[in-house]
């Protein structure tokens, strides 16, 4: 499925969803939506957002969705603390842990607009 990378823009807001999960990004497969205009975006979010775009291409969008969830709802229950869910979350672990040095595909650096 074509991946469709969504920056913020006065005519086209796409920051709704992750100013509500106080973030600076999601990913909802098929689109990236960001916070910010592009200019404002560090490369290593881009870089960040594309890994979780490759976990749900790799295990199955819908399953990503469930597991993503169930990894926070667990650490919800666990730490009761959303920041300590996030950062325990296997999926973030991988993210953190790769956004400063994965390359991105032609087809993906077309995407997040990088040609
Ligand atoms: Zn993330």
């Amino acid at each position: 499925m074509r991946i469709r990378v969504y920056y913020n823009q006065k005519w086209l807001r796409s920051s709704w969803l992750p100013e509500f999960l106080r973030c600076e990004a999601v990913v909802l497969y098929p689109f990236i939506l960001f916070c910010e205009p592009k200019d404002r975006i560090a490369k290593t979010t881009v870089r960040h957002e594309i890994i979780h775009v490759r976990q749900a291409q790799e295990i199955g969008p819908l399953r990503f969705d469930l597991l993503y969830n169930f990894h926070i709802l667990k650490g919800l229950i666990r730490y009761w603390s959303w920041e300590r869910a996030y950062r325990e979350n296997p999926y973030e672990k991988e993210a953190y842990r790769k956004q400063k040095w994965i390359t991105l595909t032609a087809e993906e650096k077309k995407v997040v607009g990088w040609e």
